[in-house]
């Protein structure tokens, strides 16, 4: 990330990529919402309209996946990709026209997980975006799977203690997926609270992510030198 930039008011773009409606805002919700408070362009893409659920569910998809969205300060796009059917080739076409448009300065996606652990849809979207953002030199974090957590090293926790309530209710907007055992509310705050104690900490609500890429401009490490001499010459006077 150019942290250079994120010091200053230019609105910075986040952009998630997930294969179907629901699996941006359990991993998510609480640092998309944090972003867009900051000012972030905040949005998210799915890859697939959930057309193997019923055609009733479609529209259902679309309608939670804008209540979750206004929660959270996101905007939704969908494609029509076939579920459990998708290639590589057509996610690397999806990300890259997405990067086109919104010029993101960071990406957000599944994390890659043996195909023994992971669904298998978010492994080709992971795979798929992973080799976009290294193409393109992008900064690119995955969040955390909601179950199986094998081969998911997060190295990287925000805390959404402040945003709890808004995450809890952006995850409660996709009615049709809350017979999942880890869409309930308990399984979501065991989670939130198991990355607290990942990090030693007794309370608050936390997210996890692994940085998969990264970037920081040289003009960072200058004004960071820059601020120091200033510092110590005014200890100095
Ligand atoms: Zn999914």
């Amino acid at each position: 990330m150019n942290y250079q930039r994120l010091n200053n008011c230019d609105q910075q773009t986040v952009l998630t990529i997930y294969a179907h409606a629901d699996d941006e805002v359990l991993p998510a919700a609480g640092t998309l919402r944090l972003m867009s408070q900051a000012g972030w362009n905040v949005r998210c893409l799915i890859l697939t309209e959930g057309n193997l659920s019923s055609s009733l569910i479609k529209g259902t998809r679309h309608q939670e996946a804008d209540a979750a969205g206004k929660i959270i300060g996101a905007t939704y796009e969908f494609y029509a990709l076939e579920e459990c059917n998708f290639s590589t080739q057509a996610v690397i076409k999806v990300t890259e026209e997405a990067i086109g448009r919104w010029q993101p300065d960071l990406i957000i996606t599944h994390a890659p997980q043996p195909e023994k652990y992971g669904h298998r849809d978010h492994e080709v979207c992971a795979i798929a975006v992973s080799n976009v953002a290294t193409r393109r030199n992008l900064p690119l974090w995955y969040s955390a799977p909601p179950v199986f957590l094998r081969g998911f090293e997060p190295n990287f926790f925000v805390d959404i203690t402040s945003v709890i309530e808004e995450k809890v209710a952006a995850i409660g907007c996709y009615e049709s997926e809350n017979n999942k055992a880890f869409m309930q509310l308990d399984a979501i705050l065991v989670l939130s609270r198991f990355w607290a104690r990942e990090l030693g900490q007794k309370d608050g609500y936390f997210e996890a992510f692994e940085i998969a890429r990264q970037w920081v401009n040289a003009n960072f490490f200058s004004a960071w030198a820059n601020s120091k001499k200033q510092l110590l010459s005014q200890k100095l006077t």
